[in-house]
């Protein structure tokens, strides 16, 4: 048996609703692990995780995307007294020497104070066997490995410790509709979102045959490394080539790339309004392209009486481009798949719309009944970070369910219901 401690880090601020957050936190732990024989618990601040040795990467899976906790450990448990500690720690320095560290420093932690020796008295003798015996040597500013001791209900040693997401557990502040699309922008701006706590689905326009059926297969990956972080994530696409052809046709040229912004914050209002979603994202940062001077984000903005949430507004490429590696998006959103907006752009798109210029022009475009059957034509797909789970390490009796459940088109209900 493993176990494995998850730290909390920012929850343990929320005073009287800790509860609250921490069922949650459990209960999306438990959730990714469905399929695994794992059990989860929370006790006195941290979260628990057990498991045998095979389901292992099912679990650091879990607790490399769960948000809400601030590090992580695979943790040896050992029997509350200094002998025991010391051999513990004595076993665990051999494994780090193998792998090449020299030095090393114990931290300790006892929030049981019926145990003897103090965290400081702790932290002095549970070394004692490795320096006597000469494995590693005390550095204690910059050791190549810090030995970690928690006298708990048990007495649990560590040395590897990771950095958990941080944030706080999803469903604990609402729901956005993401518009995702293939690039690198919008992916990290939704990761952003889940970090704190919002629940996330997305909505991507499509413009068959004008974009391939390989930059939808690119977003589809792109929603599936992102419910990963989400626990689960539904994709709707909507066929957008009657209303970029209604667009091209009417539209003054430099104002077509701003016309589209807005027919998709409609369709993406009314999506969420039917889903229930509090607000719309965008991977927007301010002044990357020309649709998105300050100027011209109030104008895509009017399209929708939603709050819309640009969480990537201050940031640069490369601060957008690091997450996007550190998530996993990185390879995927660099493939080429052209995105919908490339073949309609104009050469000089207008910088600086007036609103009422912008809205005039929409109101001729007379779009609102293709927006309102591509809204109708829309596709869903399902992903489920417990189907992932399940498909990669799966071994209960639920496991194949949970599979078939994950990315996969789910069919819509009838016309007459939408
Ligand atoms: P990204 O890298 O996210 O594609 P971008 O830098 O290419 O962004 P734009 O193409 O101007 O910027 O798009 C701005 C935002 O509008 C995107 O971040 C995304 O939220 C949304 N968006 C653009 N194209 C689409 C699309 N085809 N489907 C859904 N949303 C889209
Ligand atoms: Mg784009």
């Amino acid at each position: 048996m493993v176990t494995y401690l998850g730290k909390l880090g920012e929850l343990t601020l929320k005073g009287s609703n800790l509860k609250f957050f921490e069922k949650l936190l459990v209960q999306n732990a438990k959730t990714y692990l469905l399929s695994v024989d794992a059990k989860v618990h929370l006790n006195f601040g941290r979260l628990y995780i057990e498991c045998e040795e095979s389901a292992c990467p099912a679990v650091e899976f879990t607790l490399s995307r769960l948000t809400g906790i601030t590090g992580w450990a695979k943790a040896e448990v050992t029997e509350k007294n200094i002998e025991a500690i010391q051999k513990k720690v004595l076993e665990l320095a051999l494994v780090e020497k193998e792998k090449g560290a020299k030095t090393f420093k114990i931290e300790a932690r006892r929030s049981d104070k019926s145990f003897p020796l103090d965290s400081y008295s702790i932290m002095r003798e549970a070394g004692n066997l490795v320096y006597e015996r000469q494995i590693l040597s005390v550095d204690v500013h910059s050791p190549d490995v810090t030995f970690t001791v928690e006298v708990r209900d048990k007495v649990y040693v560590y040395s590897d410790s990771q950095k958990g997401r941080r944030g706080l557990p999803v469903g604990c502040s609402g729901k956005g509709l993401l518009l995702l699309s293939g690039g690198l922008d919008s992916p990290v701006a939704g990761y952003r979102m889940i970090r704190r706590g919002m629940t996330v689905e997305c909505i991507y326009f499509h413009s068959y045959p004008y974009t391939s059926e390989e930059a939808q297969k690119k977003v589809e990956k792109l929603a599936e490394i992102v419910s990963g972080y989400g626990l689960r994530l539904h994709l709707n696409t909507i066929p957008f080539t009657q209303v970029q052809m209604q667009i091209k046709k009417k539209s003054p040229e430099n104002y077509t790339t701003l016309m589209l912004r807005m027919c998709m914050m409609k369709v993406a209002t009314m999506l969420a309004k039917r889903i229930g979603a509090d607000c719309l994202i965008t991977g927007e940062s301010l002044g990357q392209v020309a649709s998105q001077t300050i100027e011209n984000m109030a104008v895509t903005e009017s399209a929708s009486g939603l709050p819309l949430l640009r969480p990537l507004v201050g940031l640069d490429k490369e601060e957008i481009i690091a997450t996007a590696r550190e998530i996993g998006t990185y390879e995927t959103s660099i493939l080429p798949y052209e995105d919908c907006c490339v073949l309609f752009s104009p050469k000089h798109p207008v910088l600086k719309a007036p609103l009422e210029e912008a809205t005039r022009i929409f109101e001729s475009l007379e779009v609102e009944p293709l927006l309102e059957e591509a809204f109708n034509n829309r596709q869903l797909m399902r992903f489920e970070a417990a189907g992932f789970v399940a498909q990669n390490w799966g071994t209960k009796e639920n496991t194949e369910k949970l599979s078939k459940d994950h990315a996969v088109i789910v069919p819509m209900p009838q016309q007459s219901q939408v």
